[in-house]
């Protein structure tokens, strides 16, 4: 699918390429990790770069993060408000320690925590109720694309992901494709195939919001994103950043990944 010529928005949209630093970095660590990021990528303007760190370290890294042109994401949050959830952790509080974004729905989550995309909705509704930026991660396992039904997969869960966000929202929205068979695993999706799931889930947004708002939500790539792959899944039409599991735990790698980018 072509963007319309009066939007010509391929490849206006800004790359935004996030670490998800996952259960990983004790406060002390995480420190080191944005002290070293700031230096390393402290003239980068092109991309929005963001860091995800574990709950216990977002205080200490939004400070360490002042002034510098990292932004921060948590991992999840409730779809709650404020009340009793033990152990939850509600929007108003991430807004409060200067989280801009958070992603929701990884496939660690559906997978460990059997989140579904009617939860995933309602947190994402939430975020966007606290001014947070949800970075809504969908995928297909190895079994499943095997077996042909990576674009119902897709569908369903953008479908059931996205329920409820209006335009505007959907504009302040993330996608993330990461296929789960790439996680972790050292396999990344071939160009062509991460391409291809993109343009998918870009013709789905076509079908669901206003032109203007379809071509501007960004859609990263997750899986086994390196600094030797980045340009290369970078440069296809519909690929608009990453999110970085394991080389965003090291500062040089996640570094080079941006640099690497652009
Ligand atoms: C992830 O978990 O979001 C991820 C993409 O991990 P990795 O980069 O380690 O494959």
């Amino acid at each position: 699918m072509e963007c319309p010529e009066e939007l010509d928005m391929n490849k206006a949209r800004k790359l935004i390429i996030a670490g998800n630093w996952k259960m990983n970095k004790t406060v002390a660590e995480a420190l080191v990790l944005v002290q070293d990021l700031k230096l390393e990528l402290a003239n980068v303007n092109e991309v929005d770069i963001v860091v995800c760190p574990p709950f216990t370290a977002l205080s200490e890294v939004a400070i360490a993060l002042r002034g510098s042109n990292i932004r921060l994401g948590a991992q999840d949050m409730s779809e709650h408000k404020p009340g009793a959830y033990t152990s939850e952790i509600a929007a108003e509080m991430l807004k409060e320690l200067s989280v801009r974004y958070v992603i929701l729905g990884h496939s660690e989550r559906r997978q460990y925590q059997k989140e579904s995309d009617e939860v995933v909705s309602k947190k994402a509704r939430a975020a966007h109720a606290a001014s947070l930026q949800p970075i809504i991660c969908v995928g297909e396992t190895l079994a499943e694309r095997e077996a042909g039904q990576t674009e119902k997969i897709l569908e369903t869960q953008v479908l059931g992901s996205l329920a409820g966000l209006n335009n505007g929202q959907m504009v302040q929205t993330i996608i993330a494709y990461e296929p789960v068979w790439a996680i972790g695993t050292g396999k990344t999706a071939t160009t062509d195939q991460a391409q291809e799931a993109h343009a998918f889930i870009r013709a789905l947004l076509v079908k669901l919001y206003d032109d203007a708002t379809a071509w501007s939500v960004r859609i990263q790539y997750g899986g086994s994103v390196r600094p030797s792959n980045a340009l290369e899944l970078m440069s296809q039409p519909d690929v608009d950043g990453a999110l970085v599991g394991g080389a965003s735990l090291e500062a040089q790698s996640f570094a080079d990944i941006v640099k690497n980018s652009i």
